[in-house]
This record gives structure tokens, sequence and C-alpha cells, in this order.
């Protein structure tokens, strides 16, 4: 629409778009409003070029529409709680692979919360690539979650791994997280569309960037317009490292996409001593955020151990991204810094 269209000439456009049977997303941005026209409306689009406060009629040409910039100019910043990611803060998630017992929990978010992290992260529905792994504690595992989140006035993320546990997460968590595995559970991104708590959905181990946005594109059809996109590393030839880290991913998501995307170099590497290099140089091409497994103990986890970082680490760690966030514009949590005059 033009900048200076009236509410009754947009309002115009939709009822016509309507008719002619299309599903409409508006997205008002600081200048215009876009109205998005999605599925198979029959009849002239020519006949809304000409309509009063129309600027122009576009064909978006990507297969994911409402994920595309060419839909939504600005950046989408997602609120969890009142945290914002995408915003000019890099936002650190940090907390166990899976929550494994109250005691594990509470030293872990109190660590995580000490350094700097805004949101805790911890599985307690866990996909495993064996059946005889640890699976997680379930929905007592989110009480002790939600329990040291609100201890340590931290945000609560963990996983969703089907529909029928929407619920219980939703009542625990401040943002649920989609698996790698499970990025193309079409009928569990269908069910988060109509859910009220932002999403992360994670990149399958396989997937092309355009098919990780058609993944996002579900959630956001069924009318939940929080997603995070969440780079984990993909699977190639090489063997060394678990997975193998795009970091590359994150300026291409950032062309073709308005979504923020946040980076998790603990899966991404699956190794404790790779992940603060990848944690940097994410940082350093824009992720605004980034998700990363901390243990209190982590040489006993139950689950990625071997990938999860010291609590010492973590803290130095997040003292070095305070020099590189800065250095591209960004700011990053700086509070612990100056109330634990730590400057070494
Ligand atoms: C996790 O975050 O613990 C996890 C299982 O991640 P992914 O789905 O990326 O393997
Ligand atoms: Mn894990």
């Amino acid at each position: 629409m033009k900048e200076r269209a009236t509410v009754e000439q947009i309002d115009a456009v939709v009822a016509h778009l309507i008719e002619m049977g299309f599903d409409i997303h508006r997205s008002k941005g600081e200048s215009r409003t876009v109205i998005g026209a999605v599925g198979h409306g029959n009849g002239d689009t020519q006949l809304i070029a000409i309509q009063d406060g129309v600027h122009e009629v576009l064909r978006i040409t990507e297969p994911y529409k409402l994920a595309s910039r060419s839909f939504k100019p600005e950046n989408t910043v997602v609120a969890i709680g009142d945290v914002l990611v995408g915003a000019d803060e890099v936002i650190m998630m940090a907390g166990p692979c899976s929550a494994e017992s109250e005691a594990q929990v509470e030293a872990t978010a109190a660590a995580v919360k000490r350094a700097g992290a805004k949101v805790l992260r911890g599985g307690a529905f866990k996909p495993r690539s064996s059946p005889y792994s640890f699976q997680g504690l379930g929905e007592e595992g989110l009480i002790m979650l939600r329990a040291a989140a609100d201890r340590h006035d931290l945000k609560l993320i963990t996983e969703v791994m089907e529909s029928s546990q929407i619920d219980v997460v939703e009542r625990y968590a401040d943002c649920m997280q989609v698996g790698a595995r499970n990025m193309q559970n079409y009928s569990l991104l269908r069910d988060l569309g109509r859910a009220r708590k932002p999403v992360l959905l994670k990149r399958g181990i396989s997937a092309t960037i355009e098919e990780w946005l058609l993944s996002a594109e579900y959630v956001l059809a069924g009318g939940n317009k929080n997603v995070i996109l969440c780079e984990r590393g993909i699977r190639t030839f090489e063997s060394y490292t678990r997975n193998t880290l795009d970091i590359s991913a994150i300026p291409v998501v950032q062309q073709l996409s308005h979504l923020p995307v946040v980076v998790d170099p603990s899966h991404g590497t699956g190794r404790r001593d790779k992940v603060a290099p990848m944690a940097r140089a994410a940082v350093a091409a824009g992720a605004d955020g980034l998700l990363i497994e901390v243990h209190n103990d982590p040489d006993h986890a139950r689950s990625d151990g071997a990938q999860s970082l010291f609590p010492a680490q973590f803290e130095r760690l997040m003292a070095e991204l305070r020099v590189i966030a800065p250095a591209i514009g960004r700011s990053i949590c700086v509070e612990p810094v100056a109330r634990r005059g730590w400057s070494r």
C-alpha cells in the first residue's frame, strides 16, 4: 500500500483479496502496510493494482512467502517475554542438554545467569538417536527448569517433540524448540502455528536453507508470527566434528528472510573445545543469538556431555563476545561485567 493509504483503502483491498479466495496476512511496517495474499485465489490481480491506496502488486517468487524479505522488508523481532531476539542485543541462551536433577538444573541455571545468559535452555523431552539413550524427564524436567528459570529471572526454552506435548510445554516454557530431527514434521509445525508462544526452529541435519524457510512458513501460515531460526550444523562428509556448522547460513538467511537467526555451536561441532571459536564466529557473522550447552558437571552429563561447556568456559566466552559484539554494532549482556568488575 502507499505510504499514506487510509485504513478504509487497506480494508477495501483486503476485502477484495478475500473475495478472490486468498488468505490474508497483514504486515504493518514503519512507513507502509504490506498485504500478503497467499494461496490459490482466482481473478485478475491487476484489478487490485488500480485500487485506491495501492502502491504496487508484486509476485513473491520464493516458494516461502510470509518468511521472505519481499513480504516483510524490516527485521522481525521475536519477544520471548521481555527478551527481544532480533533487536540490537545478541541474546545468549544457555543451559544443559537435558534436565537431569534439581541440583544440576539449579547449579547450571545459576552459572549461566551469572555469566550473562538471558534464556535458560534444557530438554525434558529428548529426541535421541538411540532408543536406549536417556529420553528426558518429561513434565518432571519441565517443572525443574521452570522453577530454576524463575529463581534466576531467566526465560525458558525447551523442546517440543510432538503435537500432543504442545499444551504441557507451553504451560512451562517461554519459547518452544523444534529440534533438527523434527524440522520436517509438518503436522507438528502446523499445530505450532496455532500456539501462542514463540517457536525456535532448528535447521534439519540435511535440510537446504530453502527447505528450512519452508518449514518456518508452516508455522507462520498457521498464524504464529514469532519464529526464530537456529543453525545447528548439517551433515557433510566431514566426520571430525559431529556436524558441519554452516556459518554462511547466517548472512544468507538474513538476506532471504526477515526472521531472526541464532546459532547452536554445541550441536554444530559436538566438541567442547570447538564451541567457543564457532560461537565467536557466529556473533561476528551477525547471529542474533546463541544457543549453547553448559553443564555444571559435563563429564557426568546424561546427554551431550562432550559438547557441554564448563561454567567457567561459558563465562570466558561471554567475556570474549563482549568484545566482538560491539565491533559489529551489536550489544550483548553487559550487566555482570559492571557488577563483578570483570575486566581481566
Ligand atoms: C538439543 O538442543 O539438545 C537438540 C537435541 O538439538 P538438535 O535438535 O539440534 O539435535
Ligand atoms: Mn543436546
